[in-house]
């Protein structure tokens, strides 16, 4: 009985053909064997080469393995050597994507050292020439990423759907007798759209690993729909994302159920959550989001988790929620540098917990936790190290002598 999964085991994961998206020596694997990639964009004016540079630079810094910069006009694809250079100096090796749309064809072929220092180009094939996707223009996107070695991601949206094969499927669905639901064939045209660049693109000489596709829709059962299909119709990488989620709240727990789902069906190479920034939040929030998604269902981890406990009525304080605010702004600010010094720090688990109920079973499965004194408790607040009573703390000094006992541990 031990041996059998009392829930039943997570489907195995879709194998896709693998990309790289490379720039020096770092090369991004997506699809294949590679762990799920994080990725996002900047919302900086592309042209303001200093702007964009150190965006993408917080970007990076919080986990996102590729940025993607917007490249919509002459001066904003001028603009790209520039702020590749700057990225280089500054030692971040980021792999940047170009956002293309309508004038692709032109910016890539007009702005060679454009099309270099990028290393993924993103094509929407709702707006490249004329609803023909054998057109011209998507054919000279194509052979710009084939002069430059660069892979793709043709990437369909619902907000921008060729609408001449949404108006040809809906004509024939028209013909039928029997009823039929728009909205598959919607989520058919999505997917029909992605297929057919996709294998236009491998004709015209694309290796299909390189190509990677995306069906990106606003609705949770919408996007595990689409998705569902467009990953039992090829082996191409997918890359996943809701695409206008929203703000807050609304847009991270949109964005982290349909993803969710999806990861957990074993579907998704990349992921990029879309979050409208709030007034004065950080565009890296979308990057913490996906990185979170990815850590809870325990496909990677890219930073310490502390586990605490909501609080209650047997809270005595806040300490317990400032000590847990505490030590997870600490371990985030740290791992830039102990991600090199400490390989591995990443698995780390802590608990800060307020009262004796959970409090010690929580703290003995976490590596390092505290327990802290709720209602009615003597003032002491035990210390568990990797399951075993470790110390027990009273007084002020709480929070300072557990913020020490986690640096020491982690040290050692
Ligand atoms: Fe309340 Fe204690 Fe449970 Fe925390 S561990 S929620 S303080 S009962």
């Amino acid at each position: 009985l031990a041996n059998e999964p009392i829930g039943g085991s997570r489907p195995a994961a879709r194998r896709s053909r693998q990309a790289r998206v490379a720039w020096g020596s770092n090369v991004v694997t997506v699809g294949g064997d590679a762990p799920v990639r994080v990725q996002s964009m900047t919302n900086t004016d592309t042209v303001d080469v200093i702007e964009t540079a150190i965006q993408c630079k917080e970007l990076a810094q919080a986990g996102s393995e590729m940025v993607r910069i917007t490249v919509n006009t002459p001066e904003a694809a001028a603009a790209v050597p520039a702020i590749r250079e700057q990225l280089d100096r500054m030692g971040v090796d980021v792999p940047l994507i170009g956002d293309f749309h309508y004038n692709g064809h032109r910016l890539l072929s007009e702005f060679p050292a454009c099309a270099a220092a990028l290393s993924k180009y993103r094509i929407n094939p709702g707006n490249v020439g004329k609803g023909d996707k054998r057109d011209r223009q998507f054919a000279m996107m194509i052979e710009a990423a084939l002069r430059h070695d660069k892979p793709v991601r043709i990437g369909v949206n619902w907000g921008s759907l060729d609408q001449e094969l949404l108006a040809a499927l809906m004509d024939a669905n028209a013909q039928r007798r029997e009823p039929w639901d728009a909205k598959q064939v919607m989520y058919q045209a999505l997917v029909q759209s992605a297929l057919d660049s996709a294998s236009y693109a491998v004709e015209l000489g694309m290796d299909p690993a390189q190509v990677i596709l995306s069906c990106k829709v606003s609705g949770v059962q919408d996007l595990v729909s689409v998705y569902r299909g467009l990953s039992a119709r090829c082996d191409h990488p997918l890359h996943l994302g809701l695409t206008e989620a929203g703000m807050g709240t609304k847009g991270t727990v949109a964005s982290a159920t349909a993803l969710a789902l999806l990861l957990q069906e074993g579907i998704g190479d990349t992921i990029r959550v879309s979050l409208t920034p709030q007034p004065g939040e950080a565009r890296t929030q979308e990057v913490v989001v996906a990185t979170e998604i990815l850590q809870s269902l325990g496909l990677r981890a890219f930073n310490p988790s502390v586990t605490a406990c909501p609080g209650c009525g047997r809270t005595t304080s806040t300490t317990f929620q400032e000590l847990s605010k505490q030590i997870d702004d600490f371990l985030r600010s740290q791992m830039p540098v102990w991600k090199l010094r400490y390989p591995g720090v990443e698995n780390l688990r802590v608990a800060v917990m307020g009262c004796i109920v959970n409090g010690p079973g929580e703290s003995k499965h976490a590596d390092i936790g505290i327990s802290l004194p709720g209602t009615g408790e003597a003032p002491a607040a035990p210390v568990y190290i990797d399951g075993e009573k470790a110390v027990t703390l009273r007084g002020e000094g709480i929070a300072a002598e557990f913020h020490k006992l986690v640096e020491d541990y982690i040290e050692r």
